[in-house]
């Protein structure tokens, strides 16, 4: 009997292993989207043509693979997981903008942000980052608040105390003890337990993820709580954790002032929930640049790629069932019509009271097991928030890029019990916490957008029972003693936050209004105005919840997704996209996302080592050109060029063919010549059946194209010409003494230093892309291409040999020798100046058939006029037509245009 318990621990442990890292679904994470960044779009009305798709059943896409009620991030990012893997998802928004928490709103020219002021955890290479930057293509940037990112203020004006909140573990720590001196080891207990609490959260997942008998087996046998001090610390509070740390009724304060980013007063809080928080931060926190707006923004082309669409003003009345109580379909209410729309697969994102008890028939939702989930959860607490425009700089008004957190006092569960308790009129005069952020001075394009003028945004609590009896009153039109209330809030809650920002009077606001908890009925689909969805008191954080309340619900068909799936805030919410689509698509993207961000590590570390990225300097097709300087006494210019290549087949992994390119680009490493670029490094990381490829190059920072585009109408000296040749064969020659073929030699790939130096770059690349590092259009041009390859016959070096006839060409005439905009055109303009070859000439295994209508026959040896003989006679044996009669780099070399020089007509 004793051996049973340890079997069967090691069969659950090797079972749960294998099932968290087999993957067999298809990975959202395979390839690298990000994309070279795009100019970003101030105009409003241009956003609003992707954020404002209203629903019309025209715009519903046929064949739908998933259908996602509502359009917060938690619904958007599982549309994105979701249309990366190819499925064609449509999102329907109720309210009349896309974003749901991450909305915007303008009003009188103010842009006001409604639930995102900051977001921890996204340096570089932190799987949340490298998560967003996949998901929005590389082009939802970033910008780091202040440090300190929050600053806690305690007390009346007249015994105001002010406590900064700095990110990075070290500094968090030394700052809050140079505050609270004597209190050093209550600090450093604090935050040791806090990560270690924090340290747990991979558990919830799990809960989640594995198959429901494995976790409630983990629930009810303990091991959950013995698996994780995340789970042990769950059922305590946070006034019990922080009263057993120290006396000190300020830094007590300080310990639990964010609460506010949960929703629970420190007495009902779980210190685990507390503790994600305070690490959720500890790193520093992070602003959308752009505003709130740019998520969604981002998020809804990658949705329409796959043939999705994010249609708003589309409000669910009611989820579709089969006899079988399968979904599938919603029913959308276009005006006083029904309209419905059929899936294989309905989600919602509308947060679990709105799903189950709005949406499902009241048959289902009688269902014992969606009733024993609605009994485990309950509504969070509503929010208020006032809005501000006012006139003035940030400077001008003291605005910083951080947050402020008002008390009225230090005792926190006292005062919020006495406000969320008292008499609703009493309580609207005396706000005892305010929560103060200015979008417009976290934003760095805000001054272009809006100059002169500046936000605040001020949040406190409030119960959705004040407000619920104009509920259904029309907004905007509630009535005088609606409005009376909301004053009341307003201005106490404006007195509160001109005590500590002296520089905001009442004659800089240009604009003032309140959102109260129906307001986020109304805009937010917050049932009872929730700020953060369910509640996150200790209750939600028994693990029996996390093993019950599951993306798949007890209805097939019927998934969940967003913060009530995981946990509130936008990082809790997408971790409820990524649970859900885990679920979906059969693979643990959790995993995934650890996976991605160590795989972008590893590449940037092994870069950041030797150099530094300076600027982004060029795009191609597969990827982006950085300058960088290398770190170190050295100091030299350097290229960075970071491709991914696609595999060709997603059976057979990275091709041989890639493979034996890359293995080339190395031995280049090895090669060294003063015309051919310098390749310092090439390292290449298959992932998945691509290949992500960097290439460090000395820097040059100009090419041929640049170059001539310069020269005066006059042209260029014949020693200049004579110069710029003998560099590119000497080059060549070198290339081809290595049996290195470049095969797509034009000016573009031959770079011309400040010195007059030639090289020659983008070798060893040609057969898998073109890569221009200077901004050209991108079309792959014919030019320079010899004639055999036009005919798709054998060729050998001597290919390159005709590119550096054209181009020598053009050296002379500062244009193009042949242009051509077909294959066929372009062998006709060849013919026109060197004459149609012989039929016996004709390659042999050429497709195409040697006809006399090619063009005029015969060969030249004067193929320009205006060029001398020497001039003519190395041109005409660079472009002979039979690549074995073709003049060698070498030879050509040798040729008395490098030792005579007559002069040239052209001069
Ligand atoms: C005032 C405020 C400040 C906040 N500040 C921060 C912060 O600084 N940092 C942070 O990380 N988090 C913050 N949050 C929390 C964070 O914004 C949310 O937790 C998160 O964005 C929720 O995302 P979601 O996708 O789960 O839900 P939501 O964003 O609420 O999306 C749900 C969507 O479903 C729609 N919907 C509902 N019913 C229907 C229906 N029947 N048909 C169609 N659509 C429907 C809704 O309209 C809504 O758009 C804040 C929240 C608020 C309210």
């Amino acid at each position: 009997m004793w051996l049973i318990v340890p079997v069967i621990l090691v069969a659950l442990a090797i079972f749960v292993f294998k099932y968290v890292f087999s993957s067999p679904g298809p990975n959202p994470f395979e390839t690298d989207t990000r994309g070279p960044l795009k100019k970003m779009v101030h105009d409003m009305k241009e956003k609003n043509k992707v954020l404002k798709q209203g629903f019309v059943a025209s715009k519903v896409p046929d064949n739908l693979d998933a259908i996602i009620i509502g359009s917060g991030i938690g619904g958007l990012g599982l549309g994105v997981l979701l249309a990366k893997v190819g499925k064609k998802v449509l999102v329907l928004e109720q309210h009349d903008r896309a974003g749901g928490c991450c909305h915007t709103f303008t009003e009188k020219g103010f842009e006001f942000d409604v639930g995102i002021h900051y977001i921890g955890e996204l340096m570089d290479h932190t799987p949340s980052r490298c998560m967003l930057d996949q998901m929005t293509n590389g082009q939802l940037q970033w910008e780091p608040l202040e440090n300190p990112f929050d600053q806690v203020v305690l007390g009346p004006p007249e015994n105001q105390r002010r406590y900064p909140i700095y990110s990075g573990k070290t500094r968090f720590l030394e700052e809050l003890k140079k505050c609270f001196p004597g209190e050093e080891k209550a600090i450093d207990e604090y935050l040791k337990l806090a990560k270690k609490a924090g340290d747990g959260i991979w558990l919830l997942a799990l809960l989640k993820l594995l198959p429901s008998p494995v976790a409630k087996f983990l629930v009810y046998t303990g091991l959950a709580k013995r698996l994780s001090f995340f789970f042990k610390m769950a059922p305590r509070s946070l006034t019990e954790v922080v009263n057993e740390l120290t006396e000190n009724k300020d830094l007590r304060a300080v310990f639990t002032y964010i609460f506010g980013t949960y929703g629970n007063i420190p007495k009902d809080a779980s210190f685990s929930m507390h503790s994600l928080l305070v690490t959720h931060f500890l790193n520093g926190a992070w602003y959308p640049k752009g505003g709130a707006s740019e998520i969604a923004y981002h998020m809804i082309p990658i949705i329409e790629k796959a043939g999705g669409a994010v249609l708003v003003r589309a409000p669910v009345n009611r989820i579709l069932f089969n006899g079988s109580q399968e979904a599938i379909g919603v029913s959308v209410m276009k005006g006083q019509e029904e309209v419905h729309i059929h899936a294989p697969m309905v989600i919602s994102n509308a947060g679990i009271f709105n799903t189950y008890q709005k949406l499902l028939p009241k048959e289902l939702q009688a269902l014992p097991a969606i009733q024993k989930q609605l009994s485990m959860m309950k509504h969070g607490e509503g929010g208020l928030s006032v809005f501000v425009g006012l006139n003035g700089t940030k400077e001008e008004l003291g605005l910083k890029a951080d947050n402020y957190w008002i008390f009225a006092e230090n005792n926190f569960d006292e005062l919020m019990v006495n406000y969320m308790n008292g008499d609703r009129e009493e309580s609207a005069k005396k706000v005892p916490l305010v929560f103060v952020a200015s979008a417009s001075a976290k934003d760095p394009t805000w001054e272009e957008r809006s100059p002169g003028k500046s936000t605040l945004t001020v949040v406190t609590f409030a119960k959705y029972a004040w407000f619920e009896e104009w509920k259904d009153d029309k907004v905007k039109n509630r009535g005088p003693e609606y409005k009376e209330l909301k004053q009341a809030f307003i201005d106490s809650i404006l007195k509160m936050t001109m005590e500590v920002f002296p520089k905001i009077t009442r004659d800089k606001i240009e604009y003032i209004d309140a959102g109260t908890p129906i307001s986020n009925n109304h805009y937010l689909g917050a049932m009872k105005g929730e700020i953060y969805g369910a509640d996150h008191g200790i209750d939600r954080f028994c693990p029996e919840l996390y093993a019950t309340v599951r993306p798949q619900t007890p209805l097939k068909n019927l998934y969940l997704t967003g913060q009530d799936m995981f946990l509130c805030g936008f990082t809790g919410a997408i971790a409820g996209a990524l649970t859900c689509g885990s679920v979906i698509l059969n693979r643990n993207l959790h995993l995934d996302t650890i996976v991605l961000a160590k795989k972008t590590k590893r590449m940037n570390d092994k870069l950041k080592g030797d150099y530094e990225l300076l600027a982004e300097v060029g795009v191609g097709c597969y990827g982006k050109v950085y300058k960088a300087k290398e770190v170190g006494d050295r100091q030299r210019l350097l290229a960075v060029k970071k491709f991914s290549i696609r595999g060709e087949d997603s059976e057979s992994g990275v091709p041989a063919s890639m493979i034996r390119e890359v293995a080339l680009l190395r031995k280049m490493e090895d090669l060294n010549h003063p015309n051919v670029v310098k390749l310092l490094d090439a390292s290449a990381v298959p992932v998945g059946t691509s290949l992500d490829l960097t290439l460090v190059l000395e820097y040059i920072d100009q090419d041929l194209l640049t170059y001539l585009s310069k020269v005066p109408a006059t042209g260029l000296s014949r020693e200049r010409v004579k110069d710029l040749m003998r560099q590119l064969l000497q080059g060549l020659d070198f290339l081809h003494t290595n049996l290195v073929l470049h095969r797509d030699l034009k000016p573009e790939n031959i770079l011309v230093s400040n010195h007059g130096e030639v090289k020659i770059a983008d070798f060893g690349l040609a057969r898998m892309h073109t890569f221009n590092m200077a901004l050209t259009p991108g079309v792959v041009t014919l030019w320079y291409r010899a004639p055999e390859v036009l005919l798709n016959s054998a060729y050998m070096s001597s290919v390159d040999m005709w590119s550096a006839g054209c181009i020598f060409a053009e050296l002379f005439l500062l244009k193009p020798l042949f242009q051509g905009y077909t294959e066929v055109q372009q062998l006709q303009k060849i013919f026109e100046v060197i004459g149609l070859p012989s039929e016996k000439d004709w390659p042999k295994d050429t497709p195409v058939p040697y006809s006399p209508s090619w063009g005029p026959k015969g060969s030249s040896t004067k193929l320009l006029p205006n060029l001398g003989p020497d001039e003519n006679d190395l041109l005409s044996q660079c472009l002979a037509f039979r690549p074995s009669g073709r003049i060698s780099a070498i030879k050509a070399l040798s040729h008395p245009f490098f030792a005579r020089h007559p002069k040239s007509s052209v001069e």
